[in-house]
């Protein structure tokens, strides 16, 4: 069931500056969905609609089927994770999550009873009587979520939320907000610029770019089937290189033809073919090979990062179990089906 639906929402601010440009959304109950973008693309933006921070300059906000355009913030079933979490520093655990109940009156037995009850949702049982100083980054990112989640909204939304975070703490709050969502069975939206993140935790992503959604899909059709330029370099590395498709399942780049799936692109067309560092093997030179010589190799702990360049003077990138020598000429061998073709129309100077 449709819980959100941006249509055709459109955002010049006041400056003049155009945010968003007609973005259309559908966002099912019960999912978890990303706003994945570089600074300055429109995330925040699209968020503060969504809530009722922010007004349209044109398009309409459904929610759960009616129109809410027009309805002030505080009467959407909608709430807010802010990326500072925006806890109340003189008030205890337990008052900042009581907060929102206590404002609107319901009785202490009701109260305390719902307190426990998000607390226990995001771990924190026992922590009720503790100061907020007194809490680690991760801990105080919890009592965060639990004041967010004891109005019992349907949709949650989460601004940059982890990005204060260490590297250790986020992958794990990763899988904990993973876990409250499935626990909750509502929707959130979370804002990332972070791709591995938005890779890891979403149903479904929403590329965005100046303003415009680029590409949405579940996360394993963004990174395999990029639709552009831009979101093959956005999302993971790529290798991007100039082609032309010479019949339907063949192409042709870096002076040499590939058999590869069908792209649906008419024969003679340039195109550009992305080939992702991990779907490339290092095989022993031979004739007819994509051959190339190495430059330099970092060792990553579970492959080996390595840079080396084509005849055509192009540079790869190449993620391969096996070490190689600097200097040494090399193939590189790939799946047909790793190769993915893009219409050149569909390249980042024409957005
Ligand atoms: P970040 O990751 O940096 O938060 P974002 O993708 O969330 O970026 P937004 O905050 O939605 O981007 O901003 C989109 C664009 O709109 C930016 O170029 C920003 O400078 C501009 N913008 C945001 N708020 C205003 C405002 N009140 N007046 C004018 N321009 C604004």
């Amino acid at each position: 069931m449709e819980i959100i639906k941006l249509d055709h929402i459109t955002k010049q601010y006041d400056d003049g500056f155009v945010a968003l440009k007609d973005i259309n959304l559908e966002l099912e109950s019960g999912k978890f969905y990303s706003l994945l973008g570089p600074s300055g693309s429109g995330k925040t933006t699209i968020l503060r609609i969504i809530a009722g921070f922010t007004e349209a300059s044109a398009g309409r906000v459904y929610f759960d089927g009616q129109d809410i355009t027009n309805l002030d913030a505080s009467k959407r079933h909608i709430n807010t994770v802010f990326q500072n979490y925006a806890l109340f520093p003189h008030l205890n655990v337990y008052e900042n999550v009581a907060f929102a109940l206590k404002l609107r009156r319901r009785p202490e037995n009701e109260i305390r009873a719902k307190v426990r009850e998000a607390l226990h949702t995001v771990r924190l049982d026992g922590y009720a009587n503790r100061e907020i100083s007194e809490l680690s980054g991760g801990q105080q990112q919890r009592v965060a979520i639990a004041r967010a989640i004891i109005n019992e909204p349907k949709v949650l939304l989460l601004d940059e939320c982890l990005s204060a975070l260490d590297k250790r703490l986020r992958k794990e709050m990763q899988f904990e907000l993973r876990a409250i969502q499935k626990k909750l069975g509502i929707t959130f939206i979370f804002v990332t610029h972070d791709q591995e993140e938005a890779l890891a935790m979403s149903d479904e992503i929403f590329v965005l770019n100046d303003g415009e959604i680029q590409q949405s899909g579940s996360p394993v059709d963004i990174y395999d089937e990029p639709v552009n330029d831009f979101v093959a370099r956005f999302i993971g590395d790529s290798n991007i290189l100039p082609g032309r498709m010479i019949r339907d399942f063949a192409v042709e780049f870096a002076g040499k033809k590939f058999e590869c799936a069908d792209a649906g692109i008419t024969s003679g067309e340039k195109v550009e073919v992305v080939l992702r560092p991990e779907d490339l093997d290092i095989t022993e030179p031979a004739a007819g090979k994509l051959l190339v010589t190495v430059q330099s190799q970092l060792f990553l702990g579970d492959h080996f990062e390595i840079k080396a360049v084509g005849q055509d003077g192009f540079e790869w990138l190449i993620h391969s179990t096996n070490g190689v020598q600097i200097g040494q000429e090399v193939g590189i061998f790939f799946d047909p089906e790793d190769i993915h073709v893009m219409r050149l129309g569909e390249t980042e100077e024409e957005f």
